[in-house]
């Protein structure tokens, strides 16, 4: 418990904004949304507003996925009559809108050493010149601002809160840094920029680590998952049989399905679609997709094609799949 206690302690989940929501709105049943990582904090989040609060509020919480802001669980708060989500761990997601309010709360880190962690960007100042420009995961937003802000070295510019598939412009930068834990926020803003570098942006993208406050390069990274999506792309060039997955609330991608739909309808393809919450290797297994398919496609997230790059049948962004079907295979795009 002790150490439930000292992980939730180093991050922001603003309680008392919680509390003042419920206050003013008068709140009766509140629904929350947590990522996987933050989970183990429901008691700690829960015990924390009702100490809070003077009165009494039902609280249920919510284990369906809640991998991005893509995902607000609608169907869950609708089916408890909830009056408010409070959605934990990610900033809104600009291509969703969805019927029922939600309270945002990014849960800010606030266990980094300020310090320290500007010190690497100072250092880094000293050697290139040129600007720079910093975007952070939604635990490192203050922290981004902050360096911003306070280093004199450079000039730099705060461009917001980095996403999977929704990634910073960074035009006008020469360097950018991408503030997040682990490799995921930052690869996955390389990875764009690695499309647009082909079309002559030069910026230099740098990951910074605030738990470990170690800077390093994704390129090596970004070149071996480039290598692994071609060779997928090129495996499912001659495939017959698609398996469209998509998705549900933001992931659902109406305009894409579409678009994909007609495309293998013109180049005849047999195609089938399935819809899922959450697509896992037992999905797949249970499916026989291996021996019933040539190729996967997935339409809900991009990042699911990724994790499943050991699959026996190739598993496609829609971006891959629409490259195939357009002919056009001149130049790795971006997941979309
Ligand atoms: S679709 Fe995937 S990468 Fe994009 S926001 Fe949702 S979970 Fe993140």
């Amino acid at each position: 418990m002790q150490h439930i206690m000292e992980f939730c302690n180093n991050f922001d989940f603003e309680i008392e904004k919680i509390v003042n929501t419920i206050r003013s709105r008068d709140i009766r049943k509140l629904y929350i949304q947590l990522p996987e990582g933050f989970q183990r904090c429901i008691r700690f989040i829960i015990d924390r507003i009702k100490q809070l609060l003077d009165r009494d509020v039902e609280i249920v919480v919510s284990a369906n996925p809640s991998y991005g802001s893509c995902l607000i669980d609608e169907y869950g708060a609708k089916s408890i009559n909830a009056d408010l989500i409070v959605h934990f761990g990610h900033t809104p997601y600009p291509h969703y809108t969805h019927d029922i309010e939600v309270l945002f709360i990014p849960v800010e880190y606030t266990g980094v050493d300020k310090s320290r962690l500007l010190k690497v960007v100072k250092d880094l100042c000293s050697e290139k010149q040129g600007r720079l420009c910093i975007a952070a995961s939604p635990q490192h937003i203050s922290i981004a601002r902050f360096i911003c802000n306070t280093i004199e070295k450079c000039e730099c510019e705060y461009k917001g809160v980095a996403m999977g598939c929704y990634p910073v412009a960074h035009e006008n930068c020469d360097t950018f840094i991408i503030i997040s834990g682990g490799k995921f926020h930052c690869i996955a803003q390389a990875l764009s920029g690695y499309s647009r570098n082909i079309a002559n942006t030069p910026s230099k993208i740098l990951c910074l680590d605030p738990y470990t406050y170690s800077l390093w390069d994704p390129v090596k990274d970004v070149e071996k998952i480039i290598k692994i999506r071609m060779w997928k792309i090129y495996q499912a060039i001659d495939a017959k049989r698609w398996l469209i997955v998509d998705g549900f609330y933001g992931q659902h991608r109406k305009a894409l399905l579409t678009q994909l739909i007609k495309l293998l309808k013109s180049n005849n393809k047999e195609y089938y679609i399935l819809k899922a919450l959450k697509l896992d290797r037992e999905t797949l297994i249970n499916l026989e997709a291996d021996k019933n398919f040539d190729v996967i496609v997935i339409a809900s997230c991009p990042y699911l094609a990724f994790d499943f790059k050991d699959f026996s049948k190739p598993i496609l962004t829609v971006g891959e799949a629409l490259a195939i079907l357009h002919g056009n295979l001149n130049r790795y795009v971006y997941p979309w």
